[in-house]
């Protein structure tokens, strides 16, 4: 959060960081979930005070930290809140019903959303019960299937290349904000570097991990109809979590 505004220098202001500091015991309020004692020095905004003024001296709104959790919070280039400032946003909007639609706005007005995890995991249904009609979609399976006509586990490999470069082509799009609409992407991405690329490039508003057990997917996909080749699936969800890396707290920095 930038500290231009002429808010930072108002006696309300200062008068009610004092008072959070001293309510949380002059510690930081996210060490102290992993039962880690930091003297706290900022007091921060869950609910940013650019898009939300109307929270700005709301003690529900309002934690301290230390300088490192608070860094934590924020994106280093776009100082737009982090996973674990979304974490703190949730446990917020979920516990006093505050709407977090103003946070996903992006510059062209829509909002881009990267939903990730292994095969079977979810990502699909989970798209299809958020998205608007007007969305886009990007995701390799539906691409292979557009252009082949086969179902979703029967898409001959040789197009493989061919759905790549038309993936390519839309995520050059996305970066450059010149979808009209906002866009899901969908996509397995189980290695850390091939993800931190990916949300480095797309800069996705909101970042959506669908965390199953291995297990659970398998019985998935087993379970799916359309999924016909079960030996196939049940290979590319193993091979989903051998490669697996799971984010560590800091990858976003
Ligand atoms: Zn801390």
């Amino acid at each position: 959060m930038t500290m231009t505004n002429p808010f930072y220098k108002s006696a309300k202001w200062e008068r009610k960081r004092a008072a959070i500091l001293k309510r949380d015991e002059y510690l930081c309020q996210e060490c102290k979930r992993y039962n880690k004692s930091t003297e706290a020095n900022v007091v921060h905004h869950i609910f940013p005070l650019e898009q939300y003024p109307e929270y700005a001296l709301e003690n529900w709104n309002l934690i301290s930290l230390c300088h490192q959790c608070h860094e934590c919070m924020h994106e280093r280039y776009t100082g737009k809140l982090s996973p674990l400032g979304m974490q703190w946003v949730d446990r917020v909007s979920l516990k006093y019903g505050i709407d977090k639609k103003k946070l996903f706005k992006t510059a062209n007005g829509y909002s881009v959303y990267l939903v990730w995890g292994s095969p079977a995991s979810g990502k699909t249904t989970y798209v299809k019960k958020h998205r608007r009609d007007e969305d886009m979609v990007i995701d390799l399976d539906l691409i292979k299937q557009s252009i082949s006509m086969q179902g979703k586990t029967n898409t001959g490999e040789h197009l493989l290349p061919v759905a790549l470069s038309i993936r390519e082509h839309l995520y050059n799009m996305v970066e450059h904000r010149e979808i009209p609409c906002n866009v899901w992407v969908v996509a397995g991405l189980p290695r850390l570097a091939d993800r931190a690329r990916l949300i480095k490039r797309l800069k996705p508003d909101e970042v959506l991990f669908m965390n199953v057990p291995k297990e659970e997917c398998i019985q998935r996909a087993l379970n799916d109809n359309e999924r016909a080749d079960k030996e196939l699936q049940i290979r590319i969800i193993n091979k989903w979590f051998n490669e697996f890396e799971p984010d560590p707290p800091s990858l976003y920095l």
